[in-house]
């Protein structure tokens, strides 16, 4: 293990980031960002119970065992210390990019042995439902393959709310859930994302709706967000960062969808503050409708210096919707603002903990981005965590075809890397428009990787474009053939060690990365644009013509762009399943067996800076950062502090 890794279990290493930056502020915004950094770490256990409806109880069944063992380092208790890293890395009993369940190494012999060393009292805080339900219920969950084995079910020949043990529904069938939702968009009268917050369940009979808000379900940790939040309102920078505040309290407040868009067109409004939060019900990758939100916070810093790069490129937004390669009717005709900004996080809560994005573009709603725009963000102090590991971790020597291109990625992986998030979220998430009557709910679980290719094929085309050179953004077109390079390594080989052998593909983001480089693997063949080849029984995708990979990009883009203006289904389908699913065994089981030799993990999480309050006479004078140094103690000492349902 090398000194970047704090800690390292499964399929995954935990990495720190640093966060220079805070050091230069002023006082008032350190203590705004703790204010916020306390919201962001408030609803942690919203996303737990989101994740599934038992893992609260599970995780404190397992921390009680944890704090009881008499040597954590002990071999024999080996096995359950890492199964309780990992559920404390996924946030529940998932895995958190698979969704399937993972089942424990040790048996439940050993387990019960520990649940019968618990104390009464221990127990009492486990779970009110008594050792009983423990003992039978939460083992059996553990253990039994059979039930709730996927958190995210993606199958379309079964029920895909019912398959899935998320806990966004609640005794409702999709067909339910479906008729319910639209009857809902039907009657309502603005275009807000129902359905976003709340859970949908069945009563009596009756299809209702649980709202998430402080008088409703999670009320009591959205009450200790609120309570930071209005903290965070005394040291605010300016007026417009203000207004989102205040607006994103009072949703919370009332749990209403109309004030969740004000506020996030308020927040899209506030382009100067320096510190900046998200803080809600986001991302819907977790919902295979496409619906419901999971609970995410994030506090950032704007990198004044890094944010040039983007700043430039949202100048020429326009410039980039008018010359891409997709069909002039699904082109926006004015692009609004598109503000992007490079940032460094301090602190990252909920759904981007411990693993988090590298990039985000928000709001969501497609009505606002049309509207309003979007805000774009990348996270250079996170990739920079992970390009300094990947130089020292053998990594490409191993999976790199050539020399040249190990001395492409040294010379411009990490300044590739971020344009292509840059263009990523900047521009591909924010760029083109849908039909009139088309909604992003028709392409149901299609939908997340085909918006995913769209934007990812809109950064692909561009950085190959002499317009990044003109700009200033690239001084050498080798920089975009690194990342072509990468990319395409990436979605046909690398990708694959995280997944286990035999199964499919399942998050959003890689069956995207699948899909493009094995369509444009395919689509290239009779003119050996991408050539396979193996070296001493291992095999490289080497690129032989970049030009000619681009142009397929481009054709690949324009169909994507139509498949999501037309809302065809029945097109992202194929798409999806031909190209993006599916792995081929037998290079699966070599890259595995490659990455197993290496002994990297294939996944990466952080831990969050300590934020260390200085108070004087009762009040707040300043905030110190410190580094963490160990995971595990994190993770006790956010179920310690912020464990509020
Ligand atoms: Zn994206």
């Amino acid at each position: 293990m090398n000194n970047l890794i704090l800690d390292k279990f499964y399929d995954v290493k935990i990495l720190s980031y640093e966060c220079e930056l805070f050091n230069e502020l002023t006082k008032e915004k350190k203590i705004l960002i703790y204010c916020l950094s306390q919201a962001a770490l408030c609803g942690r256990d919203i996303l737990w119970d989101q994740n599934f409806k038992y893992n609260i109880e599970i995780r404190r069944l397992l921390e009680k065992i944890y704090l009881n063992l008499n040597d954590v380092n002990s071999k024999v208790d080996k096995p359950f210390v890492d199964y309780f890293k990992r559920v404390l890395f996924s946030n529940g009993i998932h895995h958190h990019y698979s969704t399937e369940k993972f089942i424990p190494e040790f048996n439940r012999d050993y387990l019960l042995s520990k649940i019968d060393d618990l104390s009464d009292d221990d127990i009492l805080k486990i779970t009110d439902k008594g050792i009983t339900f423990i003992k039978e219920e939460l083992v059996d969950i553990l253990f039994n393959q059979t039930i709730y084995s996927k958190r995210v079910s993606q199958n379309t020949e079964g029920d895909l709310v019912a398959d899935s043990s998320n806990n966004f529904y609640s005794g409702v069938s999709m067909q339910e859930a479906e008729l319910f939702y639209r009857k809902l968009r039907e009657e309502s009268d603005t275009k807000k994302s129902v359905g976003l917050n709340s859970q949908l369940k069945s009563e009596n009979g009756i299809v209702c709706e649980e709202v998430w808000s402080l008088n409703g379900m999670y009320g009591k940790a959205i009450e200790q967000i609120v309570f930071w939040l209005n903290k965070a309102l005394s040291y605010t920078e300016n007026s417009e960062q203000a207004e989102w505040l205040k607006l994103l309290v009072d949703y919370y407040t009332d749990g209403d969808l109309d004030t969740f868009d004000n506020y996030s067109i308020a927040w899209l409004n506030d382009k100067k503050s320096v510190v900046d939060s998200v803080n809600g019900f986001i991302e819907i990758y977790g919902d295979p409708l496409g619906i419901k939100a999971s609970w995410e916070a994030i506090v950032n810093i704007k990198n004044t210096e890094a944010t040039r790069r983007t700043e430039i490129i949202s100048e020429n937004a326009q410039w980039f919707e008018d010359n891409s390669p997709v069909n002039k009717n699904f082109k926006k005709d004015k692009v609004k603002g598109v503000s992007a900004k490079v940032i460094d996080v301090v602190t990252l809560g909920g759904d981007c903990y411990p693993a988090t994005p590298i990039g985000i573009n928000l709001p969501n709603a497609e009505w606002i981005r049309e509207e309003y725009g979007s805000k774009s963000v990348t996270i250079e102090n996170i990739t920079k965590a992970y390009h300094k590991e990947s130089l020292n971790n053998g990594f490409l020597k191993e999976f790199a075809f050539s020399e040249y291109e190990i001395e492409l990625n040294e010379k411009y992986g990490f300044i590739a890397g971020n344009m292509h998030t840059d263009l990523h979220e900047c521009l591909g998430h924010g760029s083109g428009k849908i039909n009139d009557g088309i909604t992003t709910e028709m392409l149901k679980n299609y939908y997340s990787p085909i918006e995913e290719a769209r934007a990812d094929l809109f950064a692909l085309y561009y950085i190959y474009d002499q317009k990044m050179i003109d700009l200033g953004l690239f001084n050498s077109i080798d920089a975009a053939k690194c990342e072509y390079s990468n990319y395409i390594r990436n979605g046909l080989v690398t990708q694959l060690g995280r997944i286990e052998l035999g199964k499919d593909i399942e998050q959003a983001h890689m069956r995207n990365r699948q899909l493009i480089s094995k369509w444009c693997y395919e689509k290239g063949l009779s003119d050996n644009i991408i050539e396979r080849k193996v070296r001493d029984n291992k095999t490289f995708f080497v690129i032989n013509d970049y030009e000619k990979l681009r142009d397929l990009f481009a054709e690949l883009l324009k169909e994507v762009q139509r498949i999501k203006s037309e809302g065809d289904y029945d097109a992202a389908k194929l798409l999806v399943e031909n190209y993006g699913i599916k792995i081929d065994y037998d290079l699966h089981r070599e890259v595995l067996e490659r990455f197993k030799a290496l002994n990297i993990a294939p996944y990466s999480g952080f831990v969050n800076p300590k934020l260390i309050p200085v108070i004087e006479n009762n009040t707040v004078v300043d905030i110190m950062i410190e580094p963490c140094t160990s995971y595990i103690d994190q993770m006790l000492e956010y179920s310690e502090n912020y464990s509020f349902l």
